[in-house]
């Protein structure tokens, strides 16, 4: 099956979870190519199957190296617990989990493969359209579009589970599209996360030397006083590549500089910190 079908075929198959951000009404059939809603709006599925749902141009932080970089260690295991642990907080019921900002997909596609319901119904979206691209060559049920989080081309109460690993948040939209009893699963880096490689790249007197999570922590646990949070802790070996694969991925963007870049690609580390709160809200 062509991708494009296969994208076809998943949005047929769920289309009451889609809505038009033209006119706010849920899709309600699909001609050829593209999704129409009952006021005549129509979007183009692309030849990968995905939907591009922006109204407008956002700048993604990712470019193809980093988004390869990523794909490769996130394959290694490298958010695996993260990702066990989302798991655990899931009912042993079929779900329907939106990803906030899914990025190459590995995450979502681990979760599917782990919950073990084949009537799960998975759906990442991402502002990257190359993330969302790498994410349709994945082996996974999961479907991956193009949208943004404040504006989520969704109903309300499609899902039964958001997880957000690292992306911002859009509290209201999230209610919206999270069903009653349904769970939000956020993961944010605590102050020992990726601590190896802070200490490499910066100087104590750097502010990227120090992390801390406080104000996302304080403002989730204001929106939502019975959250629960629990901490997730471990080391991550790093064969060379995973090395390297960590310097694209990340502190490119952290603005070390090229002389502190070169002492750590020259230095190198065996291991890395993984040091992430996972807050979860049910609904
Ligand atoms: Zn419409």
């Amino acid at each position: 099956m062509k991708k494009i079908d296969q994208g076809i075929a998943f949005v047929q198959a769920n289309l009451g979870l889609f809505r038009c951000l033209v006119c706010d009404q849920p899709y309600e059939a699909i001609d050829g190519h593209s999704l129409s809603c009952p006021n005549g709006h129509q979007l183009d599925f692309s030849k990968k199957g995905t939907l591009y749902f922006l109204t407008h141009q956002v700048q993604s932080e990712y470019d193809a190296a980093m988004l390869a970089a990523r794909r490769r260690i996130l394959q290694a295991g490298f958010f695996r617990p993260i990702v066990d642990a989302i798991n655990a907080q899931l009912p042993a019921q079929p779900q329907r989990i939106l990803d906030i900002g899914s990025g190459e997909g590995t995450p979502l596609a681990d979760l599917l493969a782990l919950h073990q319901q084949p009537k799960d119904i998975g759906i990442g979206f991402d502002i990257s359209k190359a993330g969302v691209n790498l994410a349709t060559q994945l082996p996974t049920s999961a479907y991956f579009c193009v949208a943004d989080l404040a504006q989520l081309p969704f109903t309300a109460n499609a899902f039964t589970a958001i997880m957000d690993v690292f992306s911002p948040s859009a509290y209201r939209e999230f209610e919206r599209v999270l069903a009653p009893g349904g769970r939000l699963l956020k993961v944010v880096p605590n102050s020992d996360y990726l601590i190896e490689l802070r200490h490499l790249l910066f100087e104590p007197t750097d502010r990227q030397y120090t992390y801390d999570n406080d104000r996302v922590i304080d403002l989730f646990k204001q929106h939502y006083p019975a959250a629960e949070q629990q901490r997730i802790h471990y080391e991550f070996d790093l064969s060379r590549v995973d090395f390297a694969d960590l310097m694209v991925m990340t502190p490119l963007h952290w603005g070390a500089s090229a002389a502190s870049l070169a002492h750590a690609q020259a230095t190198g580390l065996p291991k890395i910190t993984v040091d992430v709160s996972l807050l979860t809200m049910t609904k």
